[in-house]
């Protein structure tokens, strides 16, 4: 449902905590967030409110330079904390949020469970993406979303980060939106423009199959052949 993503220098979980709350009004079931902590993903989530999720994380040291959020309205699995968004892969060295519907995950999760062995937490559609992204990772996230999405149908905006490569946010979308937020020093991704205006009024919109870098200084586009795309600069002038 609601996609948040922040790159920069420090406090992550604040910003994207802030632009979760600007999507509340597209309506939720439950939230939660991921950060690249110490070589490790840590996952917060819980049904019901952002105000819970906040409780839970309380003030025990969780944050970080970078994060993805989410909140979730489910298709796939009843709402609970378990299917809450992110979902991480067996080992917690990927994770990631999506909105939409994987239409042939079942057919996906067959083949993992299968092939590689993997078990689920959740019965969500979403989870597939998280362990297929963990299986083709050879140390680059962005080959290794590219590689998921080949498998994938149906519609989705995802944002996925990897312990490996702390820094980072590899987003891709099909049908579903996805904007980037120019700051300085930092850079955001989100589902929808509300969720940025706090902090930025420079965004580049995806387009359809477009898959999105994110650091703290850069924001790189490329088409669905692996080419940079130069897309202009849209500068939003109402509020939300
Ligand atoms: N299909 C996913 C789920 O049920 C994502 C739903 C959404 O867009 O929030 O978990």
């Amino acid at each position: 449902c609601g996609i948040v993503g922040f790159a920069g220098k420090d406090h992550a979980k604040e910003k994207i905590i802030d632009g979760l709350k600007r999507l509340e009004y597209r309506g939720y079931d439950s939230a939660g967030i991921a950060l690249p902590i110490n070589g490790k993903i840590e996952i917060r989530k819980h049904v019901g409110e952002i105000k819970n999720l906040e409780k839970i994380i309380g003030d025990d040291g969780f944050d970080s330079s970078v994060g993805i959020g989410h909140t979730r309205w489910a298709t796939h699995g009843v709402p609970s904390d378990v299917n809450a968004h992110p979902h991480a892969n067996a080992d917690d060295s990927i994770a990631i949020v999506h909105n939409g519907i994987i239409e042939n995950y079942q057919e996906i999760k067959e083949w993992l469970i299968r092939e590689k062995g993997v078990v689920f937490k959740s019965e969500t559609d979403s989870e597939v993406i998280a362990h297929l992204i963990g299986v083709f990772y050879e140390g680059d996230l962005l080959k290794a979303v590219n590689k998921a999405v080949a498998e994938m149908r149906g519609a989705y905006a995802v944002c996925a980060i990897a312990a490996a490569e702390p820094d980072k946010i590899v987003a891709v979308r099909k049908d579903a939106p996805l904007v980037a937020g120019i700051g300085k020093g930092f850079n955001f991704i989100a589902s929808d423009i509300p969720a940025l205006l706090k902090y930025v009024r420079q965004v580049y919109l995806i387009e359809n199959n477009e898959t999105v870098v994110l650091t703290k200084d850069n924001i790189t586009i490329y088409n669905e052949r692996g080419q940079k795309v130069n897309r202009d600069v849209f500068h939003v002038t109402w509020d939300a």
